[in-house]
């Protein structure tokens, strides 16, 4: 039992949580198998060091089954020739992958985070930028699209050994084939890193860049894949005597049963039709809510979405990014100011909003329910006057809309309970 102090600290968080709406892009309800550890015995706390085989420690050789499932699980989903499952996070595996991949002083081409690129693909605080020289490409700040012609040019006048493309905030298909050829012009490795869209990929919604011979590719687990938190190398054969090194011993030492546990459920998962079925609602979910949102008179950056986001330019509204986000917050829906390309304001303001659809998607939202919550965003984005009355109007709006019974809510189980608890 948990002691007080801490439980009612979690009450409150399950209370919190589960009266939103979560619109954040890179949140995700996880399936119940990946999540419900009760059933897991000592693979709730186990970890043990190295990889499958050869672990130096006795007692180890279950812990590697586990392991190799989640592996093998990995290579079939993602059509893959290897695949690593130690990494803690999608963040690590981008370092390691480097680590494999380039010596320290070696160039680095990747978006610039101003543009929806993220922290470990070279932002200037971040470990990369002391390691590599990181050369950023940008989108067309006209169109939000990728300029592949310019990312060639700049390609072949940086030599960059490594080239990583796959996004935080990019609504649209990324042209795997295209940058492949490119890596391949310039004697570079392309690492995609699809964090965002594994799910996609998983469930042939999304070119899938494990297809394009020598790239690696790296995700994380708890986004689109509706997994918990942890992250997967895949790689060609070739590659594996160099990735599987620069994760243990080079960048991290235990791992996890648990985590692994969750990854090899997920990954079970993601081979379903049922999977299938619930990507193709996210992406359904978000293309509804961006033609929504533009015949409401907002604009999107790019202009709508191919993906499980969408990007708002609030520009030509009176808000901010963060008055934005904040409106959404005082009616329990979350989301998250985002940098606009070639964006005027500093990113803690922003002049974009980033919403995505997996989590409403994963508890059980269909198209009446986006078509509500799109006349609730227009209504408070296009609201002159931001007023007590106001915001109880929405939120009672909002609040139906959430409570609207969904047998499918992957969180049913949770927030029937945390109901039941009352107040701690
Ligand atoms: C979320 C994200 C990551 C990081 O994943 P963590 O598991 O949070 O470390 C890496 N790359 C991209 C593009 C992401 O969006």
């Amino acid at each position: 039992m948990l002691d007080l102090e801490l439980a009612r600290l979690l009450h409150r968080e399950d209370r919190h949580y589960l009266e939103s709406i979560d619109l954040i892009a890179a949140s995700n309800a996880p399936i119940p198998a990946a999540r419900d550890n009760r059933t897991w015995g000592v693979a709730q706390f186990r970890s043990a060091e190295g990889h499958v085989g050869r672990k130096p420690y006795a007692g180890t050789s279950l812990f590697d089954e586990v392991e190799k499932m989640a592996a093998r699980r990995a290579r079939e989903v993602f059509g893959a020739e290897h695949a690593n499952v130690q990494p803690a996070s999608g963040s690590l595996a981008n370092l390691a992958v480097y680590r494999a991949l380039m010596r320290p002083g070696d160039t680095l081409l990747s978006l610039a985070v101003s543009s929806g690129g993220h922290l470990s693909h070279g932002h200037p605080k971040h470990i990369v930028s002391e390691l590599y020289r990181v050369v950023p490409y940008p989108v067309d700040p006209r169109t939000g699209l990728l300029p592949y012609d310019d990312i060639r040019a700049i390609a072949e006048r940086e030599r960059p050994r490594v080239i990583v493309a796959g996004y935080s905030a990019y609504p649209r298909a990324v042209d795997f084939a295209l940058l492949s050829k490119i890596a391949q012009e310039v004697e570079a490795t392309l690492v995609a890193d699809i964090s965002h869209i594994a799910g996609l990929v998983a469930a042939g919604l999304h070119d899938n860049p494990c297809a394009y011979p020598g790239t690696v590719v790296t995700t994380s687990v708890e986004k689109t894949l509706r997994g918990t938190r942890g992250g997967i190398v895949l790689c060609p054969a070739s590659l594996r005597a160099r990735i599987d090194p620069a994760i243990f011993p080079g960048l991290q030492s235990s791992v996890g049963m648990a985590g692994l546990v969750s990854l090899a459920a997920t990954l079970q998962d993601a081979s379903t039709p049922g999977f299938r079925a619930y990507q193709e609602r996210v992406v359904g979910n978000a293309r509804l809510l961006a033609r929504l949102l533009l015949d409401g008179g907002l604009d999107l950056v790019t202009g709508g979405t191919d993906t499980h986001l969408l990007v708002v330019d609030l520009t030509r509204t009176a808000l901010t990014g963060r008055e934005a986000e904040g409106r959404l917050e005082d009616l329990g829906i979350l989301s998250n100011r985002n940098m606009l390309p070639g964006d005027p304001r500093p990113p803690f303001v922003a002049s974009g909003l980033r919403l995505g659809t997996p989590t409403i998607t994963s508890r059980g939202f269909d198209e009446d329910d986006v078509r509500e919550l799109a006349d609730i965003l227009l209504a408070a984005l296009g609201a002159e006057e931001w007023d007590a009355a106001r915001i109880a109007l929405l939120r009672e709006r909002a609040d139906a809309l959430r409570s609207r019974p969904r047998p499918d809510d992957a969180l049913g189980d949770l927030a029937a309970a945390t109901a039941a608890a009352g107040e701690v």
